[in-house]
């Protein structure tokens, strides 16, 4: 019955019925298929509510796409099962329908678009690979975009989206609010006021029950925890979380964008990454509904262009650098690190208050927001100069939105600096004093934020310096560091040696802190 039809693979973070795999599909001779194969879920050591979230999310699609007259091929996790890898599910499949074409929408990782090129040798079929247009701009727009520009930054790829997508954009074509960027409004502390909204939750129904109980079976010594899972895992859940986003959290989004806290692991941030990514929420339709928030009035011009701008900006720029530079990117070391990646990342057990507190919400949550990724975990990553590959793997590992093509930039590049700086014209390298103005964490903590050599001085203080020490060669002549280095080379002989001698101690002794 199947002959003729086409074997259509869709991928765990395709989940929608727009996408381009499924344009012109036939539902009575197409074969629709979907996987979840061990070599995918086992290729690192994904966090426990990230499969809990992937494989609930495709169970839920698999069975409205069947409720929507589709004959669908699902391949349940099965860890005795001889096919292991997608090629083998389509391997079967196409001995069992006859299929002579598979059609995919490009996938999110070279490794396995590698793979996925050579089918049509290895299982001599034609394979159709079609634009993933759910992104903005296409892998050749934004290689045209990048040609023959000495310097590739993220503000000017933006710019370049508002006016294609015309969001925040007058009639004539100048940005509303007569500035491209508001960031400068977007560095305030949180002390506790406003208070913050309840992060949007949903319960978990048969289907994640049943996923919850296989995750902790099949995946027992995976890191982090089942326990109140609440991520949306259909289209209809993660709208209502775009709502509550919107209504709640949104107007404040912007001011508090960049500050941590003790106590609350979400503030105002939109948690929708694991939904964009996976393709519940289509990232137009998240903008759009900001920008329709401003021009209602409900939400501040800082607040909804922050908000796009981490969007139409950032998230199409490190895809745009990924798909450029791969696959030789992901063995970028520029700054030539080669240190073990210390356990306490796993384990959260540091007297690093900071570090303790970003890593243990990240092993109850699989997310962390960005700061917190940014400035404290992946910062102390920086500093301690940690081998870019093993920080990397534990990026892709542990959070619910991680996928290669967003996870390598903004880890080897954003935090690591080892692409040469696609990502940021400076390393952002910062001392405990950032970490202080920022969040209430260091009143908490076992070490001082106020000292820096003593046996009790916190530990990203001495390393700060013992960085820029070490880079000279690669920073001084960096205008956005020279200030930096005007302040060590201030410094006593004698201090400077001591600070040296602090990082040193501490770098022996990471394990310990
Ligand atoms: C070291 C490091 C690793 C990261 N790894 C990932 C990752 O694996 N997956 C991922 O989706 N994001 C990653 N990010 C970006 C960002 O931290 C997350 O997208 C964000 O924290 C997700 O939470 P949210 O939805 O509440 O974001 P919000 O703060 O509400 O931001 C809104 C949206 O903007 C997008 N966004 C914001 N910043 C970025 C960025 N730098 N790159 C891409 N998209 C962005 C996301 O889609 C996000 O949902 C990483 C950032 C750093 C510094
Ligand atoms: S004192 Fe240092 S280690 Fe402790 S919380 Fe503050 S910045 Fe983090």
């Amino acid at each position: 019955m199947h002959d003729h039809g086409n074997l259509i693979l869709i991928l765990g973070d395709q989940l929608t019925p727009h996408i381009s795999a499924l344009a012109g599909a036939d539902r009575q001779r197409d074969t629709l298929v979907m996987a979840e194969v061990h070599d995918e879920a086992s290729y690192t050591n994904h966090h426990r509510k990230k499969l809990v979230l992937l494989f609930s999310a495709m169970r839920h699609f698999a069975r409205a796409l069947q409720e929507d007259g589709w004959q669908v091929h699902y391949h349940a996790y099965d860890p005795a099962s001889d096919r292991r890898s997608l090629e083998d599910v389509i391997r079967r499949q196409l001995a069992v329908t006859g299929a002579r074409r598979v059609i995919t929408t490009e996938c999110g990782e070279w490794r396995l678009d590698n793979e996925i090129r050579q089918w049509a040798q290895r299982l001599d079929v034609a394979v159709e690979i079609r634009l993933d247009d759910r992104f903005l701009a296409s892998k050749e727009e934004f290689a045209n975009w990048a040609k023959g520009r000495k310097q590739l930054r993220m503000e000017f790829f933006y710019r370049e989206m508002r006016r294609k997508t015309g969001f925040l954009m007058t009639p004539d074509g100048t940005p509303e609010g007569g500035q491209w960027n508001f960031d400068a409004d977007n560095r305030k502390k949180w002390t506790g006021r406003p208070p913050t909204p309840a992060p949007f939750r949903v319960e978990p129904d048969a289907i994640t029950r049943e996923v919850i109980e296989l995750v902790n079976r099949q995946f027992a010594g995976h890191f982090g925890t089942t326990d109140d899972f609440h991520f949306a895992v259909t289209a209809t859940d993660a709208r209502a979380a775009l709502a509550h986003f919107i209504d709640f959290a949104l107007p404040c989004f912007g001011d508090f964008q960049d500050a941590m806290s003790e106590t609350e692991d979400w503030l105002f941030h939109s948690i929708l990454s694991p939904s964009i990514n996976c393709g519940l929420l289509d990232p137009r339709e998240v903008c759009e509904a900001a920008v329709q928030a401003w021009y209602a009035g409900r939400a501040p011009l800082n607040a909804v262009e922050g908000f796009v701008r981490q969007i139409i900006g950032w998230r199409e720029f490190v895809r745009g650098i990924y798909w450029l530079h791969m696959p030789g990117y992901a063995a970028e070391n520029r700054l030539g690190y080669n240190r073990d990646l210390p356990w306490f990342y796993w384990t959260g057990d540091t007297r690093m208050r900071c570090m303790h507190k970003a890593i243990d919400a990240t092993r109850r949550n699989a997310y962390a927001h960005h700061i917190q990724r940014l400035m404290v975990t992946g910062n102390f990553a920086l500093l301690a100069g940690i081998r870019p590959e093993a920080i990397c793997d534990w990026y892709l590992a542990v959070y619910a939105d991680a996928y290669d093509w967003v996870e390598l930039p903004n880890v080897l590049g954003m935090v690591m600096h080892a692409d040469g700086g696609y990502l940021g014209s400076k390393p952002y390298a910062a001392s405990g004093k950032y970490i202080q103005r920022m969040s209430d964490h260091c009143a908490n903590c076992h070490y001082k934020v106020s000292h820096s050599t003593e046996e009790d001085a916190c530990p990203f203080n001495a390393l700060y310096w013992h960085f820029i020490h070490r880079h000279r060669k690669q920073f001084a002549a960096n205008p956005r560091m020279t200030m930096m280095y005007r302040n060590w080379d201030r410094q006593t002989p004698e201090r400077r040696q001591a600070l040296l001698g602090r990082a040193e101690d501490l770098l022996e002794r990471l394990e310990q802190l």
